[in-house]
């Protein structure tokens, strides 16, 4: 049996703590690969075209032979649902074990996704500490103590492991500002993406 993780985010820009949390996937548990999944039209955010996210993380992504970029999600119209990707993935690899990445604030929302508790059960959740409304690390493991036991409440089992990763407070949103403000984004992601940004003219948009 293989083992693979998809890593699904809207990448607006991809950073280095989305590759930080990628690798330490590699390293902590068994997977032969990752499957990064930009998401077409996420639900309830406004993102960059498309192909100009699939194209930072290609450049992100690609030194690292454990990395992969799945378009999928472009070849389907409206709002990107996960249990949809997940569908449309999965069923192109047999006698595989899958596995979620996702940080600790998408996590949270679990319970509330488009047929969340499908896929909670399909999948072996990685889950990545993040800081939330002031929580600190130490309590990571109880937030998702508590999205388990809203699994729970609902009669399902889910399987999840916390990631051992140093809280990395970069964030897509946090780019995006630097760069409407002028604000050099170097060392805040990969020098290719910030070239990317830079020659496309990304994020300047001070009407955003
Ligand atoms: P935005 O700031 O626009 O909301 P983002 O930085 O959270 O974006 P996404 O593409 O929405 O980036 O994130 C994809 C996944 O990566 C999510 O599960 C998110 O929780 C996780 N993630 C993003 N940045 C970090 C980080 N610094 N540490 C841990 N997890 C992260």
């Amino acid at each position: 049996m293989q083992h693979i993780g998809i890593f699904g985010g809207t990448f607006d820009p991809v950073h280095w703590g989305h590759l930080l949390l990628a690798q330490a996937t590699l390293s902590q548990v068994p997977l032969e690969k990752v499957i990064w999944v930009p998401s077409l039209n996420p639900p309830h955010k406004k993102a960059a075209l498309f192909k100009n996210r699939a194209e930072m993380l290609e450049l992100a992504t690609r030194e690292n032979p454990g990395f992969s970029v799945s378009s999928i999600e472009s070849k389907r119209s409206g709002t990107s649902y996960a249990i949809n990707t997940f569908m449309d993935l999965s069923c192109g690899y047999a006698n595989t074990y899958w596995y979620w990445i996702t940080g600790l604030d998408t996590f949270q929302t679990l319970p509330r996704w488009y047929r969340g508790r499908e896929l909670a059960q399909m999948c072996h959740w990685l889950i990545a500490p993040r800081l939330l409304d002031g929580r600190t690390i130490a309590q990571s493991e109880l937030i998702c103590k508590e999205v388990e036991q809203q699994l729970t409440q609902q009669s399902l089992t889910i399987r999840w492991e916390l990631l051992k990763i140093p809280l990395i407070g970069i964030s897509s949103s946090l780019i995006r500002k630097f760069c409407r403000e002028s604000q050099s984004i170097r060392y805040l992601v990969p020098e290719s993406v910030r070239y990317y940004i830079n020659t496309h003219n990304l994020y300047s948009d001070k009407s955003e």
